[in-house]
């Protein structure tokens, strides 16, 4: 399947995140409120997560990346690989037609 840059921005990725109101203070005061242990598939071990906002899709959660700790938007992240793989495509549909084709 290949998606346009415009469709890319409109593919809708969402992520339920249950917070308190006490954590949606905390949020807006702190930047970000604890919301569990957690572990991913194929963790050996689960790690802190906390809940903050991204300005694009609002209540979403991550844990810490790196000594900065920095919290990353998954759903930024997924957007960002999309488009990657959406410049790869172009990038490979255009030397495809670059080529030309054999007409005999
Ligand atoms: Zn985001």
């Amino acid at each position: 399947m290949v998606i346009s840059l415009a469709e890319k921005t409109r593919l809708g990725f969402k992520m339920e995140v249950t917070i308190t109101h006490i954590q949606r203070l905390e949020i807006r005061l702190l930047g970000k409120a604890f919301v569990g242990y957690r572990a991913r598939d194929g963790w050996r071990q689960s790690l802190p997560f906390y809940a903050f906002r991204c300005p694009v899709h609002g209540y979403v959660e991550d844990y810490p990346h790196g000594y900065a700790e920095r919290l990353d938007c998954p759903l930024c992240s997924r957007e960002e690989l999309a488009a990657i793989r959406v410049a790869e495509d172009e990038a490979m549909l255009a030397e495809m037609s670059a080529v030309p084709l054999r007409t005999n």
